[in-house]
C-alpha cells in the first residue's frame, strides 16, 4: 500500500501542479466538495453559480450550516474578475467557492484571474472544483495559489467512476485545523496526515487506486499532463472549426463565448425546432455517445465530451454523424 501510494503521489504532484501532497479518496468527486466546505469555509462562503455544478457547491455549503452568498450568472456565461471583486467589496466571506469547467454549459471560468481578485483580500480561501478541467486543461495549483482543487476520476482522467482527488495549500490545512466541525469521515487534517505517511485513511476500495496507477503512467507516456492539455485544446479548436464552417449553416451555435469554452466538453445548442435529446438518440443508435443538455437545457443543447482518452481523429469522425443527423 505505501509503495502504491507514494508512485501514484509523485505523479499526482505532476497532474495538480503542486509540491504539496494530494489527497485521494475512494468515493466521488462531490465528497471533496462537502471536504472543502467543512474544512475551508469559517462562517460564510461566496459560491459563483454559473450552472449546475456552481449550484451544488453553494447547496452543500449551506446544509454544512454555513452562511452562503452567490454571485450568480446566465448559464452558458462565467464570472469575471470585476464582478468578483464587486462581490468582495460588497460582502465579508472567508472563502469563496467556484467550478473551473462547468459541464452543465460548457463554460470555463477565467481561473487564474479570480484568483489573483481573491488574493487582494486577505485569509479568504478559494476552493476550487476542477472536475472537468484537471488533466484536460491548465490548472496550476502553486501558481495560481489555489487553496483546495478537487477532481474526479472518470471525467477527463477517463477511469472508472469512484475516486475523488484532490490538492490543497499549507494556509488551507491551517485553516481546517481552527475549524471545530470538520466531521470525521472528510477531514482533511486526517487525510494529510495519512497521506504525509502514504497511509490511507481507512479502507479504501484498491482496486480504483491500482487502475489510477496505470491511467497516471499512461498520462505520463503521453508526454505528460501538458501533452494531455494540448490533445484537448485541439479537439476544443477542432469542434469549433466545425461549427464555424459546417454546423452553422445547420443552425448549430456555440453556448458559451468564445475564449469562455471549456477544452474538455463543447454545449452546443442545436437548431431551433430540433430537439438535443432525439439528436443524441439517433446518434446512439449509430454507436456514437453524446450528452443532451443539462437540466433546462436538455432538448436546446447537446454536449460533446471531447475528453479524457479521446483523439482529434474520432472526434472528427463523430462530427460527421453529426452533420448527417442534423442536416
Ligand atoms: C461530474 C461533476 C461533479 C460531480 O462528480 P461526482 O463524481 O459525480 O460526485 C462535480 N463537479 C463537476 C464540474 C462535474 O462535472
Amino acid at each position: 500500500m505505501t509503495d502504491l501510494l507514494a508512485g501514484i503521489e509523485d505523479r499526482l504532484r505532476g497532474l495538480f501542479r503542486t509540491k504539496g501532497r494530494p489527497i485521494i479518496g475512494t468515493c466521488s468527486a462531490t465528497a471533496f466538495m462537502e471536504m472543502a466546505i467543512r474544512s475551508g469555509v469559517r462562517h460564510r462562503v461566496l459560491s459563483l453559480v454559473s450552472g449546475a455544478f456552481g449550484k451544488r457547491f453553494a447547496a452543500i455549503a449551506q446544509a454544512c450550516g454555513r452562511d452562503v452568498v452567490t454571485l450568480e450568472v446566465a448559464p452558458g456565461q462565467t464570472i469575471e474578475p470585476h464582478m468578483l471583486r464587486d462581490a468582495l467589496t460588497r460582502s465579508e466571506v472567508d472563502a469563496v467557492t467556484l467550478v473551473h469547467s462547468e459541464t452543465s454549459t460548457g463554460a470555463l471560468a477565467p481561473l487564474e484571474q479570480l484568483a489573483e481578485v481573491v488574493h487582494e483580500y486577505d485569509d479568504v480561501m478559494l476552493l476550487v472544483d476542477a472536475v472537468t478541467s484537471l488533466a484536460g486543461s491548465p490548472v496550476e495549483t502553486d501558481e495560481w495559489k489555489l487553496d483546495f482543487v478537487l477532481t474526479g476520476a472518470q471525467k477527463a482522467l477517463a477511469l472508472p467512476p469512484g475516486l475523488a482527488l484532490a490538492a490543497h495549500s499549507e494556509r488551507m490545512l491551517e485553516r481546517a485545523t481552527t475549524l471545530p466541525e470538520r466531521g470525521g469521515y472528510l477531514d482533511l487534517v486526517a487525510y494529510a496526515d495519512a497521506a504525509e505517511n502514504h497511509q490511507p485513511t481507512n479502507t479504501p476500495a484498491i482496486s480504483f487506486l491500482y487502475a489510477l496507477d496505470v491511467q497516471l503512467r499512461r498520462i505520463e507516456a503521453e508526454g505528460g499532463v501538458e501533452a494531455r492539455w494540448q490533445r484537448h485544446r485541439e479537439m476544443l479548436q477542432a469542434t469549433e472549426k466545425w461549427v464555424d464552417d459546417r454546423g452553422s449553416a445547420l443552425g448549430l451555435s456555440y453556448f458559451p463565448a468564445k475564449d469562455r469554452r471549456s477544452w474538455t466538453v463543447s454545449c452546443i445548442r442545436v437548431p431551433g425546432g430540433r430537439n438535443g435529446r432525439e439528436i443524441q438518440h439517433t446518434l446512439s443508435d449509430r454507436g456514437w455517445m453524446i450528452a443532451s443538455g443539462y437540466g433546462e437545457f436538455k432538448k436546446s443543447t447537446i454536449r460533446i465530451g471531447h475528453m479524457g482518452d479521446h483523439t482529434v481523429d474520432e472526434l472528427l469522425d463523430l462530427l460527421v454523424q453529426l452533420e448527417e443527423i442534423v442536416a
